[in-house]
This record gives C-alpha cells, sequence and structure tokens, in this order.
C-alpha cells in the first residue's frame, strides 16, 4: 500500500512536472525533412520520449479541471486509466539511453501499444459526456467549457498520433511497406484531387446503402500557379480524406432528404479545388436547402446534430460517429491542426458551401497545440462573460407604462 501510494504520488508529481513544458510544435516541412534525409531513430526517440510526455501531462492536468461530477463518469474514468498508464510507460524511457538497441525496438513497440490502446478516445469521451448530459443537463458554462475543452484534447489527441504515426511508419518493421513515396504519414506531392474523389466515392458508398442513391460529383480545379497542372500539397492524406468524406456525407445527406420525393432528380454536389501563393483551398457545394444562420455556429458544438443518435454499445471495437455531430467540429480541428480552417457558408432556402483552408506552402503548417498555463486554467474557472450587446427581451417594455411612469 505504501508502495502503491509511493508510485501515485510520483506519477502526479511527473505529470505536474511535465506539463509545465510548452508542446513544440512541428511545421510538416520539419516532419518531411526529418523523415527524408538521414532518419535517425536515435533523434527521433530522444524527442519523442520528452515530447510525447510533455503532451500527455498538459492534456491530463487540462482533464483533471473538468467538473468533478463530468470526471466521475465511467467513460471519463476509463480514458482517464488510458491516459496515466500510457504516461506511466512512457516514463520507463527516461533514462533509457537510445545506444542500447532494446530501448529503441521496445519503445516501438510501447507507441505501438499506445496507439491501440486510445484508437476509442474519441467515441469513449463522446459517451462520458453524453452520461454527463443526460444525468445533470448543460448550462452555458458547462457547454462553453465542454467545447473548450474538447477541442482542446482532441487536438492534442490528433498531434499525439501524428507523433507516433510518424515514427512508428519510418523505423516500424513495415517501413518500407504501405505507399513507397509517403514519409511516414505525409505524401511530399500529395493530389488533392484525387483523395477528393476518393472521399466521394467512399461516402457515395454510405449514401446508397442508406438512401439507395446519392448525388454525382462534379469538380474543377484552379492552379493559378501553375495552370493546368494538378493540384498538389505536402499533407497528411489520411486528416484531408476524414475532412472531405464528412463534408462529403453532410452535403450527400442534406441533397438527398431535400430532393428525396422530387422528380428533378439530384443536384449534384461540386467541388472547387484552388491553389494560390499561400492558401489551398477546397470548398464543397451542395444544394442542400442550407441552414439558418443562426444554426452555423451551433453545428460545430460537440453535441449538436439533426440525425437521430446511433445507439452506443460498450464494445472493442470503434463506434461510427455518425449521428453523433462529432463530424463538423473534428473537421475543423484537422483543418486547423497544420494553420487551416474550416468554413460553412450557407444560404437557407438554397444550400451550403464549406470551405477548407489549408497552407499551400509546408513551411507555414506548423502545428497548432494547447498549451496548458494560466489562461487555459482561467477559461475553466470563469463562465461566459455576460453579452454586451443587446438581447431581444422575451417581455418587451411597455413604452406607454414606462413614459406615463417618468
Ligand atoms: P452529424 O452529421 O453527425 O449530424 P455534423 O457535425 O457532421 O454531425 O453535422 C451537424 C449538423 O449540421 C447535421 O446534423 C446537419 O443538420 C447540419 N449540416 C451539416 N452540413 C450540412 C449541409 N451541407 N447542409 C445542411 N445541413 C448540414
Ligand atoms: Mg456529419
Amino acid at each position: 500500500m505504501k508502495l502503491l501510494n509511493y508510485l501515485l504520488k510520483d506519477v502526479t508529481h511527473k505529470i505536474e512536472y511535465y506539463s509545465r513544458f510548452s508542446p513544440s510544435p512541428m511545421s510538416i516541412k520539419q516532419f518531411l525533412d526529418f523523415g527524408r534525409d538521414n532518419a535517425c531513430e536515435k533523434t527521433s526517440y530522444m524527442f519523442l520520449r520528452k515530447e510525447l510526455a510533455v503532451r500527455l501531462a498538459n492534456t491530463m492536468r487540462e482533464v483533471s479541471l473538468l467538473p468533478a461530477s463530468l470526471q466521475s463518469q465511467p467513460s471519463i474514468k476509463l480514458l482517464e486509466s488510458w491516459y496515466s498508464q500510457s504516461f506511466e510507460e512512457l516514463l520507463e524511457y527516461e533514462k533509457s539511453s537510445p545506444e542500447d538497441p532494446r530501448t529503441l525496438k521496445d519503445f516501438l513497440e510501447i507507441l505501438i501499444k499506445i496507439q491501440n490502446r486510445h484508437s476509442d478516445v474519441v467515441p469513449t469521451m463522446a459517451q462520458g459526456v453524453i452520461e454527463y448530459k443526460e444525468k445533470f443537463g448543460f448550462d452555458s458554462f458547462i457547454t462553453s467549457n465542454v467545447q473548450y475543452f474538447l477541442d482542446r484534447f482532441y487536438t492534442n489527441r490528433i498531434s499525439f498520433r501524428m507523433l507516433i504515426n510518424q515514427h512508428t511508419l519510418l523505423f516500424g518493421d513495415t517501413a518500407c511497406l504501405g505507399q513507397p513515396k509517403h514519409i511516414g504519414s505525409i505524401d511530399p506531392a500529395c493530389n488533392v484531387t484525387e483523395v477528393v474523389r476518393d472521399a466521394y466515392v467512399s461516402a457515395k458508398m454510405l449514401c446508397e446503402k442508406y438512401y439507395m442513391t446519392a448525388p454525382e460529383l462534379k469538380i474543377e480545379e484552379i492552379n493559378s500557379k501553375a495552370p493546368k497542372k494538378p493540384i498538389q500539397v505536402v499533407y497528411v492524406p489520411s486528416h484531408l480524406f476524414h475532412m472531405l468524406f464528412e463534408l462529403f456525407k453532410n452535403s450527400m445527406r442534406a441533397t438527398v432528404e431535400l430532393y428525396e420525393n422530387s422528380s428533378e432528380g439530384l443536384p449534384p454536389v461540386k467541388a472547387m479545388v484552388t491553389l494560390g501563393k499561400e492558401d489551398l483551398s477546397i470548398k464543397i457545394s451542395d444544394k442542400g436547402g442550407g441552414v439558418p444562420l443562426q444554426k452555423i455556429d451551433r453545428l460545430f458544438n460537440y453535441t449538436y446534430s439533426t440525425a437521430p443518435t446511433p445507439h452506443l454499445v460498450p464494445s472493442q471495437t470503434a463506434v461510427p460517429l455518425a449521428g453523433f455531430g462529432y463530424g463538423l467540429p473534428i473537421c475543423r480541428l484537422y483543418a486547423r491542426y497544420f494553420q487551416g480552417e474550416l468554413s460553412l457558408y450557407s444560404i437557407e432556402g438554397f444550400g451550403t458551401d464549406a470551405v477548407i483552408h489549408l497552407k499551400a506552402l509546408s513551411s507555414d503548417s506548423f502545428e497548432r497545440l494547447p498549451v496548458f498555463n494560466k489562461s487555459a486554467w482561467r477559461h475553466y474557472q470563469t463562465g461566459p462573460e455576460a453579452d454586451d450587446w443587446s438581447n431581444p427581451s422575451s417581455d418587451p417594455r411597455d413604452a406607454s407604462t414606462y413614459k406615463a411612469n417618468r
């Protein structure tokens, strides 16, 4: 018991210690250069054993600031146990020399183990939030805190997986298999329109499964830098695919539901891929009837969806996310992770344009990472500020009485 207490105290102390460091953001170019020129497993090991601990510790400190009643939900407890275990496993390497070949081999295996352990983090966290919401309800304070937290927590996870993937793909046994021209998970010449097409095809299959039909795709490419040449970017194709897949699913659902009983046939979904000097932009447009302006911000809330909530079955396999309302917020995190953006422009009664902006240059694509510091801490302590613009009152002042009383 004494030993257990000692160990717990030691780990808490270590979390505190590592959380004092800010994460070191990497650019896609740095990831690429590192993987390309004399990629050195020892250097990567030395960087990761600290950087992964720092990123884990930063996020763990933030979990501990959530309201106690949210933290005590079984799913969140389970999640915390995964994070602690992974953190402790990384600590084992604090003093292991990279010169010992066993160290590097074991470290790589541990990273794969950690990656697998954390594969269900998103649905598990989602479940924790739903459990909490069902029991206690959400007020505006909790809503804004949870939104703030989840954006940061999931970004942290995206970055954590990015780092682990680079290491395991570059130095693991399967390093030579897979995509030969990829550097880890990065494609140095990612053909954007091809990814658009792939994502469309996958979304179309899903859409046809549910609705027996799906809109066509029309693609337009505008390469302002090298007209008529295919648009390429140094990027992580899996991230791009993920974003586009979500946008296509949304556009298809909106289109099919609007035109379900119409004899006109479905209007196509359009994709426009444009390369400028600074930005690479991808616009997905549909004529699915759009969303009223007032609701647009809400679409990025983790708990907002107009699709029926799918049943959550605790299982070892990943739970499907459709209908959880996680599509857009996570899509925006992927876009922002490398300094991009996702914006939605909708015209109610007509349709929606969703625009993904990415940095055209890999040297501009720096990781955008949450940092656990005083101002993050303050966010959890104070609620949303009182509105400093007038709100339409539900109880309008009777001007005649007001005048009479003066
Ligand atoms: P989900 O698709 O799981 O509901 P999302 O975050 O992807 O979650 O989308 C949230 C909600 O936004 C959808 O339920 C839908 O009501 C609305 N929405 C998203 N994209 C579109 C679109 N292109 N046209 C109309 N409504 C949309
Ligand atoms: Mg969706």
